[in-house]
């Protein structure tokens, strides 16, 4: 095809690579290894529910069902949310609703590419304010950043993937103090650090927006459903960019089922947090390897050597990270999901193995 066929801010983009999956144990995207169909309770529901299901009918436009029981679970009201296929999809959404081509977005770095990827596609840009060592966020440079430039948004991802770095919700205020425009905050992690939402000042700043997602903390991630939270006046501009049904009947159908039963899921992430602390605290103790604290379901780990050789060597037993090549902000670096102590034991026993 002819690459001028192509909308000008998009001819130099790579396809986004999703890694070929042949191992058991796929750790390298977050998502969650339990299956909410084993709690008997949520596949009862959902086989019932199907009974009155009915797949020849459009969904509701607004999920209007998911919708008051999303915003029961934030303690927020039907209209201050708006639900799509994923977080992803509502980021797409909410850049589109605001960019223009030249526009700035704001944006701590090394971080998740969809918002500089989503903000490139509409011919807006990203200025990127480096974390500092340690991978921990760069506050006064960020606050300095808003109030220089007044980018179009401003966007923290927090806790932060893939540094797991958590920033206390003070500093957002601060943020959105600063800020003339849009503060976007990604809160895809925060059922794991149980700490420091934004959520609560919806209704104080009509600039803020607020980004949920069933795929981590839900077990969700193949049903595709995030949501954004915000003033009422916020989702409604964003609702006029949404296509009219985006999110499918089916997942209307399943993702209140599972919500609803969130206290069963909240033990399996209390697990996982307490296996996250016991990963930790065994990969610290090995040389040659470095471990950032992590308010999430993953850990950023780094090495001093043998960096392709480890990641052989987990895929030969069977588990896949997730690895970063040739990048300045993350060298030697990999991004391993929290699951179960079998796994990291396997995945331990190899780290030492080949470093030690
Ligand atoms: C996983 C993730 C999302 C959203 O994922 P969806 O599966 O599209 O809901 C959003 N932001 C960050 C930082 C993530 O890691």
């Amino acid at each position: 095809m002819k690459t001028e066929w192509l909308r000008k801010t998009i001819q130099d983009f790579e396809p986004y690579f999703v890694a070929p999956i042949a191992e058991k144990h796929v750790i390298n995207a977050n998502e969650n290894y339990f299956n909410v169909l084993s709690i008997p309770a949520v596949k009862k529901e959902l086989l019932e529910a199907l009974d009155s299901f009915q797949p020849q009918i459009y969904p509701k436009p607004m999920a209007d069902g998911l919708r008051e029981v999303l915003a029961d679970y934030m303690g927020v009201r039907p209209e201050n949310i708006i639900c799509g296929n994923g977080g992803d999809e509502m980021i797409t959404y909410l850049l589109g609703t605001f960019l223009n081509p030249g526009d700035k977005l704001l944006v701590h770095t090394p971080t998740f590419d969809m918002y500089e990827l989503g903000a490139e596609t509409l011919g807006a840009s990203a200025i990127k304010v480096k974390d500092l060592a340690g991978y921990r966020r760069d506050r006064e440079g960020l606050l300095a950043a808003v109030k220089k430039y007044q980018p179009k948004m401003t966007v923290i991802c927090n806790p932060n993937n893939p540094t797991g770095d958590l920033l206390p919700a003070s500093f957002i205020e601060e943020v959105l103090k600063a800020a003339d425009n849009i503060v976007f905050v990604d809160e895809a992690y925060m059922e794991f650090a149980q700490k420091e939402s934004v959520v609560s000042l919806i209704n104080k700043y009509p600039n803020l927006v607020v980004l949920r997602t069933l795929s981590k903390a839900f077990a969700f991630a193949g049903m595709r459903c995030g949501y954004l939270v915000g003033d009422k006046e916020m989702i409604e501009a964003i609702a006029k960019i949404k296509a009219p049904y985006n999110l499918n009947a089916f997942t209307q159908l399943f993702a209140p089922i599972v919500v609803r039963h969130k206290e069963e899921l909240f033990k399996i992430r209390d697990d996982i947090v307490k296996e996250r602390a016991r990963l930790y605290d065994e990969l610290v103790k090995i040389p040659g390897l470095t471990v950032y604290p992590s308010c999430t379901n993953f850990l950023l780990v780094q090495v001093e050597r043998k960096h392709e050789e480890i990641f052989k060597a987990l895929k030969a037993k069977d588990i896949l990270v997730k690895i970063y090549r040739n990048s300045a902000e993350l060298p030697n670096a990999f991004r391993i999901s929290v699951t179960t102590k079998d796994v990291d034991d396997t995945l331990l026993s190899v780290f030492r193995e080949e470093l030690q």
